[in-house]
């Protein structure tokens, strides 16, 4: 197993952006955190140290939660190609879709137990019997009795779903997972119709995810800098670089974005003031973004001059994705495929991933230059891009799935497109965006303020504390008017 060291954040950087009286509330609830775990470690297991939303957010939360004093870890299983299949298939299924089109029978089960049975021991030396664990997606399951075993409060914590619960490929995925799933002292999911309805009620909780607002990926950047760092990917020309193509570190100190990025493109650099319309996200079928390079192609005027970025990790940037090269290719080709005309207002963009945190300063840098941001999933379990854009006053088009409907109000801070295959809907709101930049504005303010709302790490972290106090602390006993008179 692999540990990704954390450095602790502080609870109160936070303070400018949440008042005074939000820090409050979190610092109460992290002493009260503190007193029920009396030193023990929370763990953090999970399949990936970058790249996707679980990472993504492991690396803000433990930052803070090691900030408010609690010993935090965070640590990657290690897992072969055959595995990852496996688990992208559980994936998938989750999301109510065949992905690869294979089994899930005995002999994937196989795959996947040989996998956990060899992170098993490295992860049952390191925890002390008290600790609390918390595994992250199907990716883990496999060792929640393992860690009970251990003495550990085993936490599984699902970031995936769908919400039609009698899809033959959840209900799939829902066996396979089943067995592991009995000793679970807790099960947090992103939405309340995620969970299987025979998963016991008592123990699940349902917690949204969120996003810190002074990480690479959403601090401020000024416009210099946001088109410095574009021109030094090499989307913008080299004559956009005003200033230096700097973002600052969690540690406060500058860093610098050198890396340039793998770009497919006719036509040369973009230019800096043409509208750009862009969806980030992996490389894997379920973002669509094959879908939103046709529905822009076909739908999108050309006369408004607008570009479209599909940008993605670059290749082998995310371990546990093994889709994501074909996916890519199967973008390529379609971009090929385009007319002429079409293909030079399209944009494939492979980010570096050598340095996570210019990658997020590239992604953020990428948002905020966006006169549109696009999530057209076909499924998503929350959807992390869509609050980090929405976060960046930037108005966004996403699909009425999922967790992007607990972000998104329709029309108010931002747009819902109802059918994800619909490409013509899609290029109707979109143009009729890019050509109201009023209702953009008035769009983009309004999901700032819902993100500020609802979507930052203080909520996040408050209802973990509160989860851990349940927990950890014994139960009271009943109150005497509680208890039922001793009978005749
Ligand atoms: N992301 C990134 N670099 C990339 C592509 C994606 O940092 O090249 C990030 C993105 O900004 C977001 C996360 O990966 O923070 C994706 O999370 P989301 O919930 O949108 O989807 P998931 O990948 O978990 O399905």
């Amino acid at each position: 197993m692999q540990e990704v060291l954390i450095e602790a954040v502080q609870l109160d950087t936070a303070a400018v952006l949440l008042g005074d009286k939000r820090i409050t509330q979190l610092a109460a609830q992290a002493e009260a955190t503190n007193r029920v775990l009396q030193g023990r470690t929370v763990w953090n297991v999970n399949s990936t140290a970058q790249g996707g939303g679980v990472a993504e957010m492991l690396e803000v939360l433990l930052a803070y939660a090691r900030g408010g004093g609690v010993d935090t870890r965070w640590l990657v299983i290690h897992g072969v190609p055959e595995f990852f299949a496996v688990t992208k298939r559980l994936h998938n299924w989750l999301h109510g879709v065949p992905g690869d089109g294979g089994e899930l029978g005995s002999a994937e089960r196989r795959v996947y137990e040989r996998t956990l049975g060899d992170n098993e021991a490295d992860l049952a030396a390191r925890v002390r019997p008290g600790d609390v664990v918390i595994l992250h997606d199907p990716q883990t399951t496999g060792l929640i009795r393992p860690m009970k075993r251990a003495g550990a409060v085993v936490i599984w914590r699902c970031h995936v779903g769908a919400d039609d619960r009698d899809n033959p490929f959840v209900v799939g995925a829902w066996n396979f997972l089943a067995p592991y799933l009995e000793d679970a002292d807790a099960f947090i999911f992103s939405r309340a119709t995620y969970p299987p309805s025979w998963l016991d009620d008592g123990r699940v909780h349902i917690i949204p995810p969120s996003i810190d607002p002074f990480s690479a990926k959403n601090q401020e950047l000024a416009p210099g800098a946001v088109q410095s760092i574009l021109a030094r990917i090499g989307l913008l020309p080299d004559t956009a670089a005003t200033a230096a193509p700097e973002f600052m570190h969690r540690d406060g100190l500058p860093g610098t974005v050198t890396d340039v990025a793998d770009i497919v493109a006719e036509g040369g650099r973009l230019d800096p003031s043409a509208p750009v319309v862009v969806q980030v996200s992996r490389w894997d079928r379920l973002k669509d973004m094959f879908g939103v390079m046709c529905g822009f192609a076909e739908h999108v005027g050309g006369d408004a001059g607008a570009n479209l970025v599909l940008a993605g990790p670059e290749a082998k940037g995310v371990a546990d994705d093994p889709e994501a090269l074909a996916v890519y290719g199967e973008c390529l080709e379609g971009w090929r495929q385009l007319a002429p005309d079409q293909r030079r207002r399209v944009r494939l963009v492979r980010l570096p991933m050598g340095d996570v945190e210019a990658n997020a300063a590239m992604v953020n840098a990428l948002q905020r230059h966006a006169a549109v941001v696009v999530q057209k999933s076909l499924v998503e379990g929350f959807g992390l891009t869509v609050a980090e854009a929405m976060w960046k006053t930037r108005p966004v088009v996403a699909s009425a799935v999922g967790g992007i409907n607990d972000q998104i109000v329709d029309g108010e801070s931002g747009r819902l497109l109802p059918d994800p295959t619909d490409l013509q809907a899609f290029g109707a709101i979109v143009n009729g965006l890019l050509r109201d930049p009023r209702e953009r504005s008035r769009l983009g303010r309004e999901a700032r303020q819902r993100v500020l709302d609802l979507f930052m790490g203080d909520r996040h972290l408050i209802q973990y504390g509160q989860l851990l106090d349940e927990l950890l602390v014994p139960a009271a006993p009943p109150a005497p008017s509680a208890v039922r008179p001793a009978g005749p």
